[in-house]
């Protein structure tokens, strides 16, 4: 049976939002787990801009996507926040006077008081290539991510894509497979050049092979793939045998099944009320870019503002008896053993 993980909050989102907010909550004394659907944090800033600056955090005249993720990381350390990551959350339901239960796809299980939604534009999801009929054949021959290498141990396996995953992967799971073919439709990649040269080392060697074109048909029965047709820009289609096809086309934001936690959306947002950034539940909170409110601006700074205004009313709900007094990181010890400082 699966175990319930007890603790004060539960961040849905592990962007630079819900990264700020265990910030927020830890310096109130409150505990947070962070589940995220990435296999790594940083939410937008990680998966889609992690070499692009930005020049409008305060005090931070410039910084890149990946350095304000390694900033935030850093800065939340001394709270110790446990990260789910490769899952996402599934459901909330309300137990208690605030105490909810939430599960994720992954089988956990958390019982809270207080639940942070940090969803972002919501959840990342893998484009589908435009194959017909490729529905049948996922999560059975079709993967649109490695949670375990050893799954494709001996398999023939066709990955898809010319991007970083697509040629890691090739490069991670060449070793193992019987044999990997990668397929991109032209003969340039997005990838890193050192992935490129490695990869075509790998062919030059018999390691592996590379073609070029799209994959428009697969051949099975069951899920069970057999074969994936394929064809170029030029010249005649051809067909790949293979056990398992890994196509990585990108990612795609979906509202995911934040539409189904009972509360009513504004053009797929969450309201929020902007004195604590509470939902209509009361203990689930909404803050960054999937929360709207009047004059909303989807920044980074709004998100991190709205951190600090959630964490005052959750204390309220994880220590209903004591009260909540006001302090400064600068001239408060008791902040700064928190902190590790002082
Ligand atoms: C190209 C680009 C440039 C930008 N430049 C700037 C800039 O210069 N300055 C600025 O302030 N802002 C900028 N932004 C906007 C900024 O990135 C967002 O405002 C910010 O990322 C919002 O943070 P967040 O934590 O709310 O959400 P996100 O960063 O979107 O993170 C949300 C996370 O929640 C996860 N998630 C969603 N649903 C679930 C679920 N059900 N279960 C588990 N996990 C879930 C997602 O996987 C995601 O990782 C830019 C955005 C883009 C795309």
């Amino acid at each position: 049976m699966t175990e319930t993980i007890k603790t004060d909050a539960l961040i849905i989102g592990a962007g630079p939002c819900g990264l700020f907010a265990v910030f927020e909550l830890g310096l109130l004394d409150m505990k947070a787990h962070l589940v995220d659907i990435l296999d790594k944090v940083g939410g937008q800033c990680a998966e889609l801009y992690p070499e692009k600056p930005i020049y409008d955090i305060p005090g931070i005249p410039y910084i890149t996507g990946h350095g304000l993720t390694d900033a935030l990381m850093s800065q939340i350390k001394p709270f110790g926040p446990t990260f789910h990551l490769g899952e996402m959350v599934q459901t909330i339901e309300k137990i208690g006077d605030p105490l909810f239960r939430a599960t994720t796809d992954g089988g956990k299980v958390f019982e809270v008081k207080v639940v942070v939604i940090a969803a972002g534009g919501g959840s990342f999801q893998p484009k589908r290539p435009p194959v017909p009929g490729i529905e049948a054949y996922e999560d059975k021959s079709v993967f649109y991510a490695v949670r375990k290498m050893d799954m494709f141990r001996d398999k023939r396996l066709l990955i898809v894509g010319g991007g970083d995953s697509a040629l890691d992967w090739t490069l991670n799971l060449q070793p193992i497979a019987q044999r990997v073919t990668l397929m991109h439709r032209r003969d340039q990649f997005r990838a890193a050049p050192d992935s490129v040269n490695k990869m075509k080392a790998l062919v030059a060697a018999g390691k592996m092979d590379l073609k070029l074109g799209q994959v428009t048909a697969l051949e099975g029965e069951g899920g069970v793939l057999r074969a994936a047709l394929a064809k170029p820009d030029k010249g005649e289609p051809y067909r790949v045998e293979c056990d398992t096809m890994l196509p990585f086309f990108g990612l795609t934001m979906k509202l995911g099944p934040v539409a189904n936690w009972g509360i009513t959306l504004q053009n797929e947002l969450i309201p929020v009320d902007t004195a604590k950034f509470e939902t209509v539940v009361p203990g689930i909170f909404a803050i960054g870019d999937i929360n709207t409110y009047p004059g909303k601006l989807k920044l980074i700074l709004c998100g991190f503002h709205e951190a600090a205004l959630m964490a005052q009313q959750a204390y309220h709900y994880v220590f209903p008896d004591k009260r909540l007094v006001f302090q400064y990181t600068t001239s408060s010890t008791s902040l700064q053993r928190k902190l590790g400082v002082a």
